[in-house]
């Protein structure tokens, strides 16, 4: 079996990590953390192991003290919640809407604009 590109790098990583959980020198079950939660940002200094159970820990604790933001693609309006999966749904449905009222108010703009002429 061929591996992936990304199969590859997370050999090469894991190996330059020593294979193991840097909070408890875990060997087993070990995941690659993304510092900046940005799961492409691939780069060395932005990952480190940890194992399962210290990964889930660290993300629990930074979630309450942190708490995950995203903003809203048109208007920049912020987003917080503790949950990813309804911070998204959230997040989606007021885009939704505000996409609809960019396009309503251009249209609105258009109208006004074929009115004066
Ligand atoms: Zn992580
Ligand atoms: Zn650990
Ligand atoms: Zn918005």
């Amino acid at each position: 079996m061929r591996m992936s590109n990304f199969q590859i790098y997370k050999a090469i990583i894991f190996n330059i990590l020593e294979n193991k959980c840097k909070q408890c020198g875990n060997k087993t079950k070990l995941h690659l953390h993304h510092k900046d939660y940005e799961h492409t940002n691939n780069k060395l200094d932005n990952v480190e192991l940890l194992c399962k159970k210290c990964h889930y820990q660290l993300h629990s604790v930074e979630r309450i003290t942190k708490g995950l933001k995203r903003s809203c693609r048109y208007c920049r309006q912020e987003f917080k919640s503790l949950n990813r999966k309804q911070l998204t749904q959230n997040v989606q449905a007021h885009e939704l809407s505000c996409k609809q009222k960019i396009i309503e108010e251009t249209n609105g703009k258009i109208k006004l604009e074929e009115k004066e002429k």
